[in-house]
């Protein structure tokens, strides 16, 4: 068994959900207020027999103990892993004793840095020294009080040695000072020959502090950006310390990874403060890199909460220059300070190898975001959903008040996007992208293949869906927690599919000739089962590898295992795939059976609830009646199912 059911059969649902919800005892079950919307009579449902949830409110939902904490919380399956497993008792890493030691110096490291953002930010609201910066933040950037306290932001007064005299007092040792990035070291020779002197002093001085966290609300360093308006550089960043990794945070992750997963979407702007504005406008779902250029690596971790990912560029990073020199690669401009270069090649890239859907806004009037949200939160709204793919953004800005109608025009274009069309790894996306071209420059797209257009294409490297989790984290299996018999249909309808994924297909055809749904992901109870169907699919929705190879290589680590052990469940296979197939469609049948009747059950209990509480006569009314409805409804699918299964047995 796996590490994952080892963790499911430590944990009691009842438990967990009980932490957060008041739970009663009704039959068999628990009910309660839904978590997850405002509601005032219980339509939340617990079932220890089947360890599920259910909301039968608005949310109309449920799931396993995973989804309860990725759906509270907003993390992803392997965060809620690791938190659910620290809580089962279950040890997913095994630190050797020097990544122990490490590990105890980065909580100290990080302990030093939630000291130093409490320092920066009583000197920004306590002390006269932190006035005008303070002024500044609510006058001239209009934030308010409320988001001050929100992003922690704080102040660094003039002087080299505030910092290190506070936090030396504290008993904190100038290395760690070092290592966080606190302070700066300067090496200095005595003209005298007397030895080296190594000098200490405050890094940030005089500047505006912003707390950078990690995606988890953890410490890692500081932006800093000048008051006075002579300093230089504008913003500076923490060193580069083994807490803070330019190339790998983004900046407002933890306050938007939630919103990001709601709205299904992530928008990139370039600046902290822009990230911090927009935020205060009511649009969370915000984050900026870090004062360099975005990496895949970023995007890789954006892409855990959603694959649509919206670039807000500025004018000067998304205008004809930018996309020209962008184009023309390598040449980078040291004269700007913006992170979001567009290198719309390199983006290309990354969107292709992510299998991400990167999209592009541009900012009018030479506003930034923080002053488009301030002027008008509708039309930063209206920017986000009108913005383009990469390609449609480089051919609209190489056509910006030129004259289309002009042979060398078109042509000129041409020569700039078609290099890019060719680079993208789908064929599908090449061909509408060509199309577009063509329409756009109102040109034969044969002639658009013709010509300039660079060679043959090329093999692309096969696109691969990883989750980076190190093997490590996923120990060996552990005893055998019991099994539920929906789950064992459920691991075995997924051992066949993963076997052979091509049955899909005729299984989804099966199930729509018998007027029932094609198979969904929701038909699975747990979580994990969830998302291996979720890439069973996938390995048929795409055509860079083979359905099988595909599956071997999207497998996230944390998951293998039990795909490991859902694969050597299926046991000897029946050779006909006609077999196969019906064997398929019974268990699927089945579970949805079991599912159903659950609801059916819980929905009833719910309804005599309803009807039993006085103190709401109209309200509950109404509710005794629509829980009445869906158990007719229910019961009209269970009905429909059990035909289905009835005509199938009988055609054999
Ligand atoms: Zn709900």
């Amino acid at each position: 068994m796996t590490q994952l059911d080892e963790i499911k059969s430590r944990l009691d649902i009842v438990d967990l959900v009980g932490e957060t919800v008041k739970l009663r005892r009704a039959g068999k079950n628990y009910s309660g207020l839904c978590p997850f919307h405002n509601e005032k009579t219980p339509s939340f449902i617990v079932s220890p027999d089947r360890q599920t949830w259910h909301c039968f409110g608005q949310c109309s939902e449920g799931g396993d103990v995973f989804k309860f904490v990725m759906k509270k919380e907003g993390w992803d399956f392997k965060e809620a892993l690791r938190y659910l497993a620290a809580k089962a008792g279950v040890t997913l890493e095994a630190y050797t004793p020097q990544q122990q030691e490490e590990k105890d110096a980065h909580e100290r490291l990080r302990g030093l840095l939630e000291e130093t953002a409490a320092f920066y930010r009583h000197q920004l609201l306590q002390t006269e020294a932190g006035k005008p910066a303070l002024t500044y933040l609510l006058e001239k950037r209009k934030l308010t009080p409320q988001t001050i306290e929100t992003f922690g932001l704080g102040y660094a007064p003039q002087g080299w040695d505030n910092a290190l005299k506070h936090f030396t007092a504290k008993g904190f040792t100038e290395q760690e000072m070092i290592d966080t990035g606190l302070v700066s070291v300067r090496e200095e020779k005595r003209d005298t020959g007397t030895p080296e002197h190594r000098k200490t002093f405050d890094r940030f001085r005089q500047r505006i502090m912003i707390p950078i966290r990690d995606e988890q609300g953890r410490m890692t360093g500081f932006g800093a950006r000048i008051l006075n308006p002579d300093d230089f550089p504008k913003f500076m960043n923490s060193p580069e310390t083994p807490l803070f990794s330019k190339s790998r945070i983004l900046y407002g992750l933890d306050r938007a990874r939630k919103a990001i997963r709601l709205a299904d979407q992530a928008v990139i702007v370039e600046g902290y403060l822009d990230v911090i504005a927009v935020h205060q406008a009511g649009f969370e779902n915000v984050v900026s890199p870090m004062g360099t250029a975005l990496t895949e690596e970023q995007l890789r971790l954006l892409k855990r909460f959603s694959r649509r990912i919206v670039l807000a560029l500025d004018p000067d990073a998304a205008g004809q220059k930018a996309v020209l020199s962008g184009l023309e690669a390598a040449r980078q401009s040291l004269d700007r300070e913006t992170e979001l270069r567009f290198d719309a090649r390199g983006l290309l890239r990354h969107e292709a190898r992510l299998q991400a859907d990167l999209r592009v806004a541009t900012m009018p009037d030479a506003l930034d975001p923080d002053e488009i949200v301030q002027r008008d939160p509708a039309q930063w709204k209206s920017l986000i959903e009108k913005a383009q793919p990469i390609v449609v953004h480089v051919m609209e800005t190489l056509a910006a008040g030129r004259d289309l109608e002009d042979a060398k025009v078109k042509s000129e274009i041409a020569a700039q996007v078609s290099p890019l069309i060719e680079d993208l790894p789908n064929p599908v996306e090449r061909e509408t992208y060509r199309q577009r071209l063509a329409r756009f420059l109102k040109v034969d797209e044969r002639a658009l293949s013709g010509g300039q257009v660079p060679g043959p294409r090329t093999r692309r490297p096969r696109p691969r869906v990883r989750e980076n989790i190190p093997a490590q984290e996923v120990a060996p299996p552990a005893a055998a927690p019991p099994v539920t018999a929906s789950q064992k249909i459920e691991a075995h309808i997924l051992g066949l599919l993963l076997l052979r994924p091509g049955l899909l297909f005729r299984l989804d055809r099966a199930l729509q000739e018998a007027a029932l749904a094609r198979m969904a992901a929701e038909d699975f109870g747990y979580t994990d089962h969830q998302m291996i169907f979720r890439l069973v699919r996938q390995s048929l929705d795409q055509d860079a590898a083979d359905a099988d190879r595909y599956l071997a290589g999207a497998m996230p680590e944390a998951l293998a295992p039990l795909a490991a052990s859902l694969l050597a469940g299926v046991g000897k296979l029946d050779p006909v795939d006609d077999r196969l197939l019906e064997d398929l469609f019974r268990g699927v049948v089945k579970i949805r059976r079991a599912m159903l009747a659950e609801s059916i059950n819980q929905l009833r209990f719910l309804q005599e609830e309803a009807q039993q509480t006085g103190d709401l006569p109209s309200g509950d009314d109404m509710r005794a009646a629509s829980y009445r409805a869906m158990v007719q409804q229910h019961s009209a699918f269970l009905l429909l199912l059990d035909q289905a299964q009835m005509k199938k047995n009988g055609r054999r």
